[in-house]
C-alpha cells in the first residue's frame, strides 16, 4: 500500500518535471510501507513545516 500522500505529495510535480529520480518514489511513497520512514511523512503526522524541496530522508534538495 502506497503512502496516503501520494497523489498530492510535491514530489511528484519534481519528478514530472525530470528533476527528481524516481528512486526516492519507489523507496518510500510507492514502497508497502517503508513510507512510515519518510521525513516529510513524518512531519505531516506532527503537523510540522516543511519545505516541499524536503526529500524523504530528509535533507533539503535546493536544486529543487
Ligand atoms: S515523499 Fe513521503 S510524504 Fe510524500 S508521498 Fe512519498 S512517502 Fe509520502
Amino acid at each position: 500500500m502506497r503512502c496516503k500522500w501520494y497523489d498530492i505529495c510535491p514530489l511528484r510535480r519534481f519528478e514530472r518535471a525530470g528533476k527528481l529520480a524516481e528512486v526516492w518514489a519507489n523507496d518510500y511513497c510507492k514502497s508497502d510501507n517503508n513510507w512510515e520512514n519518510c521525513r516529510r511523512y513524518q512531519l505531516e503526522e506532527q503537523g510540522v513545516y516543511h519545505p516541499d524541496n524536503m526529500l524523504p530522508d530528509g535533507q533539503v534538495d535546493k536544486s529543487l
